[in-house]
């Protein structure tokens, strides 16, 4: 049976997805030996660009004019088209100041010199083209990424995580940050997939790997303004990750009306 073909891309992103496949050290060979690595800019050189591909890992938001149309080829030329982390699922950190008019924010970064970039506001993939598979994290997670490679490699549809950070925070017994320190922090809210890694040491979760279905934020905003915790503080932190996701904008509008 030939060897299903892979290709590996970066739109406008910070390519930690990417540098977090390279860090599967002890699996790397294993990996590259189960699947031919047809494009993959970073990692290799002679890249076929042109060629069909069994599974497209892509990574990154569309926020440059120049993404809508290298996603929409990968694609037309992939079966499978798998988002990799939160920017690529949720439009992740560049989404967080969409509502900010971009020459202002363009201007703020790189001055006059901007005609070079043709920036647009920081959307998911799935906002043009369909995709399979999500695998979100800031950066994804090295295990869940092996787990979906797995299943892609006999013939399965990946897991699709569907509880909160939260439940496994509680399996590992720690200390509640809402309850016992009165933080935001935003399990409750976020996919699981991380093993509750700041909870377990201590620092509330940001929500990096995006929302679950089903978020309750209502009922969250409330629990957190029960807390104590004031409206501003509560939108800047749920506004980190997954901008677009987090919060109902009737939410927004009701949190920042009683912010001033
Ligand atoms: S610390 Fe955060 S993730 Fe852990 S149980 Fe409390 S709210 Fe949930
Ligand atoms: S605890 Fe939250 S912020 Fe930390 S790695 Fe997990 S999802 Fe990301």
């Amino acid at each position: 049976m030939s060897k299903p073909k892979i290709g590996i891309f970066g739109l406008t992103s910070c390519a930690g997805d990417q540098l977090m496949i390279l860090n599967c050290e002890d699996q790397l060979i294993d990996l590259a030996n189960a699947v031919d690595i047809r494009d993959w800019e970073m990692a290799k050189t002679n890249n076929d660009e042109e060629c069909e591909l069994d599974i497209a890992l892509v990574e990154g938001s569309v926020a440059q004019v120049r993404d809508i149309e290298n996603l929409k080829k990968i694609r037309k030329r992939s079966k499978i088209l798998v988002a990799i982390g939160t920017c690529a699922v949720w439009g992740g950190i560049p989404a967080m100041k969409n509502d900010v008019p971009r020459d202002i924010m363009l201007k703020e970064v790189y001055g006059d010199k901007v005609e070079f970039i043709e920036s647009k506001a920081a959307q998911p993939l799935s906002s043009f083209v369909k995709v399979d598979y999500n695998l979100p994290g800031c950066p994804i997670e090295k295990d869940q990424f092996l787990q979906m490679m797995a299943s892609f490699l006999n013939g399965d549809m990946p897991e699709i995580l569907n509880f909160s950070v939260c439940s496994e925070c509680k399996m590992k017994e720690n200390i509640c940050q809402i309850v016992y320190k009165q933080e935001v922090c935003c399990g409750p809210l976020t996919v699981a997939g991380c093993g509750a890694r700041c909870p377990s040491h201590n620092v509330p979760c940001s929500g990096c790997h995006g929302p679950i279905e089903e978020v309750h934020y209502d009922a969250e905003a409330k629990m957190f303004q029960r807390k104590g915790i004031k409206p501003e503080e509560i939108i800047r932190k749920m506004q980190v990750y997954a901008a677009p996701a987090w919060m109902p904008e009737k939410l927004m509008e009701e949190l920042q009306h009683e912010s001033k």
